[in-house]
């Protein structure tokens, strides 16, 4: 809850509207998981909250560790379901990457979370859940969204997320410290960029827009020239982080050719590329490229001034990597 609804369940509860604040110290700083430890709150006005409301975190029902330290969590969610959230340590950084939905709509060729269809949309204290009741909760330095589901499907959630994770009242974090990725919706992009402060990762995968509507059929219905000429409307060279994910395909999007059309689509826009080495999932005819090709397309791209980078894979043992995450065969009620 924002601290304006806090501030009405206290009215309602018969409190001053101050204990709203109160409560939103309680939740979002001290991370109790007991109304009856919210001791600056009158013990009636406690009794009064405790029947109507329950707090706390659910903790994750599985989880299993790569052998690089990358981490990936169960976590249940309030629909009787499961999503995966995968912690990964990197030296004095520490990134969580959570999930917005169960499952997603976008059928992203390479996915292993598209092929398990969706199973519905989570909700902010779902998403909150994943960082609340993460162990390593304190070690956190940035939090990514590009875990199951596309975020910008389930805009109100996140957004209701990504300002408690923010706003002074809530978790006062930094935005620059939290990344929203998308494939690029076109009712959502502009409201999310207009409303919130966070970083933003578009997945872009391919220059062209037939391969791009082949690899993501979200293509179709807002090509990346139509994303790019949205972004050029908006001032990315402060605070603000633009980027573009490229998940580089050996022998499909990792040619000259390619590296020309990335140059020509981001002409002049403040961004940065990231490139993805892919992993292959069952039954889909797609390969990681050759590291000599993946260093070639860095180079192409640097040289032509987009400052581009070659993610680290994480977590391939433990299908935690890019793409890998999948609850298909997790039923409510058993472990994973
Ligand atoms: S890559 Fe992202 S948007 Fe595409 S199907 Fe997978 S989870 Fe959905």
């Amino acid at each position: 809850m924002s601290l304006a609804e806090l501030k009405e369940v206290a009215k309602a509860a018969g409190l001053p509207a101050f204990a709203g604040g109160q409560m939103a110290k309680w939740l979002y700083g001290k991370h109790v998981t007991s109304i009856d430890d919210m001791t600056d709150i009158s013990k009636a006005g406690r009794e009064r909250l405790k029947a109507g409301y329950a707090i706390g975190c659910m903790p994750s029902a599985d989880s299993q560790r790569s052998i690089d330290g990358t981490v990936k969590y169960l976590f249940p969610t309030h629909s009787g379901k499961f999503v995966e959230t995968v912690y990964i340590p990197d030296n004095d950084r520490a990134t969580l990457c959570v999930s917005s939905q169960i499952g997603c709509k976008m059928n992203c060729l390479f996915c292993q979370t598209g092929k398990q269809g969706f199973e519905g949309n989570l909700t902010a204290a779902d998403i909150l859940n994943q960082i609340y009741s993460l162990p390593e909760r304190d070690s956190l330095t940035n939090i990514v969204f590009m875990g199951q589901g596309e975020p910008m499907d389930n805009l109100d959630n996140v957004l209701r997320a990504t300002e408690a994770l923010t706003a002074p009242w809530g978790y006062a974090w930094s935005p620059k410290r939290i990344t929203v990725s998308t494939v690029g919706l076109k009712s959502k992009l502009r409201r999310f960029i207009e409303e919130s402060e966070c970083h933003l990762a578009v997945s872009l995968h391919s220059p062209l827009h037939e391969q791009r509507a082949a690899l993501m059929p979200a293509e179709k219905a807002m090509p990346a020239a139509d994303i790019v000429e949205l972004l050029r409307g908006y001032d990315f060279s402060h605070q603000r982080r633009l980027s573009f994910e490229y998940i580089v395909f050996g022998g499909l999007n990792d040619s000259p050719l390619h590296a020309r059309e990335i140059v020509r689509l981001l002409k002049g826009l403040d961004c940065r590329v990231n490139l993805i080495r892919f992993h292959s999932i069952p039954g889909v005819d797609l390969h990681g490229a050759d590291e000599a090709r993946i260093e070639a397309l860095r180079d192409y791209l640097t040289g032509h001034g987009i400052f581009t980078t070659i993610r680290a894979s994480r977590g391939q043992d433990i299908y935690a990597a890019c793409g890998l995450l999948s609850t298909a065969r997790k039923d409510a009620g058993t472990q994973a």
